[in-house]
């Protein structure tokens, strides 16, 4: 798909053009189509997925260069407020529509300036805003497009009742948009109050992770990753599932631990022979095999469809071996769940995994399951803030639809 079969104006291709971007990102692909028909829409999508350009692109190729203000972009920080301003006039250079970028912190004046000589859209944050509207600034009664960008970061600073506000001076009729990373219920209720049959499009980010990728991560104690392995395997239905473990002598350990409660098991590490690598992998890829046990040896390069769940029994060092473990499933558009089962002597580690993923990793506790058992060797690291982690719970049990599973089925072999 390019930029090009949208129908976007070619003032607006020409600003796509010298920003450099040659395909639309997931989130532009879903989101500008819905836009320029001018639905409503909830687009779940974080930092990093191109969601800016998802919504200015339609807004730009919406608005005449009037100076009558037509669109407004709430956002919760300055800093946000600058970089989507700096959007809007590298994609809309060509287009003649002007804007202004409001946000507190900074002398009032050159903002009344830029507001009284007219402008076609603005971007601002919501406490400066309401000064400008309060000095009468702003005139909202053309206004026809409105954007609420990061509304979870919106709610978490405290800003919902100056966005509501700012919506009861709005026209009523008139295009909405929201943009939120998460979803906790006080936004769900504010899509309700502000926006009319809204599509809901989601994306993950680009360089981290495929659509329907879930991360989560699950503290545990070293001496119990094996039981909590055994048992979310159990509980999540995994009905294929690649595990890594950092060393070769792991991969034995974990198999035989593996094996012994019944599960069919194939082993790829560097210390087996081609033909055992090779029988391994097709019996994973066979279905004979329900769980490949592996090193990173296995983590580039291998393409395997149908793959449920990719398990990092160990958290890699590098962020980077996290993706490409993580990316083993969720491929071709189907879902996939990437689960990581940390010690505490591994939260360093984790950390950089978890700045890289920008918001995608859960921290999840299995609600059944016995953490405070005592290690038979006893000692080893225990978490100094356990209280306080994960209070979000475990998926619940993936459903067991026989067409999803016969879906799978068929497409698991091996590309290359
Ligand atoms: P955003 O999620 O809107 O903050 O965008 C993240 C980064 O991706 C920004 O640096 C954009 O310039 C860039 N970007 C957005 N859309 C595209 C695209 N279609 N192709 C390449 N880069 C893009």
């Amino acid at each position: 798909m390019s930029f090009e079969s949208f129908g976007l104006a070619s003032t607006i291709l020409k600003g796509i053009q010298e920003a450099g971007y040659q395909v639309p990102t997931p989130i532009q692909q879903k989101a500008i189509p819905v836009l320029l028909q001018g639905r409503d829409i909830i687009g779940c999508a974080q930092t990093g997925t191109g969601k800016t350009a998802a919504f200015v692109l339609p807004i730009l190729h919406r608005i005449k260069p009037e100076r009558r203000l037509r669109a407004l972009i709430l956002v919760p920080t300055r800093e946000l407020a600058l970089q989507v301003g700096e959007s809007i006039r590298t994609y809309g250079r060509h287009t003649g529509v002007r804007s202004a970028t409001i946000y507190g912190g900074v002398k009032i004046e050159p903002q009344i300036k830029t507001l009284r000589q007219g402008v076609d859209l603005i971007v601002a944050t919501p406490g400066r805003l309401l000064d400008h509207v309060e000095r009468g600034n702003v005139e909202f009664s053309a206004l026809n497009t409105l954007v609420l960008d990061e509304a979870d970061r919106m709610l978490d600073m405290g800003f919902i009742p100056d966005i509501r506000r700012i919506i009861r001076k709005l026209p009523r009729d008139r295009h909405t948009m929201m943009f939120s990373a998460t979803m906790p219920l006080e936004i769900r209720s504010l899509t309700r109050e502000m926006l009319r049959d809204p599509v809901t499009v989601e994306a993950t980010p680009s360089s981290t992770a495929a659509d329907g990728l879930t991360h989560r991560v699950f503290p545990v104690p070293a001496h119990l990753k094996g039981k909590l392995l055994l048992n979310l395997l159990e509980r999540e239905k995994a009905e294929s599932a690649l595990i890594f473990v950092r060393t070769r002598r792991g991969v034995e350990k974990l198999a035989r631990l593996l094996q012994g409660k019944g599960h069919r098991i194939a082993r790829l590490h560097s210390d087996r022979t081609q033909g055992q690598r090779e029988k391994a992998l097709s019996d994973f890829r066979l279905g004979k095999s329900q769980i490949l046990v592996a090193t990173n040896i296995a983590a580039r390069g291998l393409d395997i469809d149908g793959i449920s769940h990719v398990f990092s029994y160990d958290v890699p060092d590098h962020p980077d071996d996290y993706i490409h473990r993580s990316g083993r499933t969720a491929r071709a558009g189907e879902k996939g769940d990437a689960v990581i089962l940390m010690s505490p002597e591994e939260a360093d580690a984790l950390k950089s995994i978890e700045k890289h993923l920008n918001g995608a990793l859960i921290w999840a506790m299995h609600p059944d399951f016995n953490y405070t058992e005592p290690s038979p060797t006893s000692g080893g690291a225990s978490f100094r803030h356990r209280p306080a982690l994960a209070p979000v719970e475990a998926k619940p049990p993936r459903s067991r639809n026989p067409f999803g599973r016969r879906k799978r089925e068929e497409s698991r072999r091996i590309k290359t």
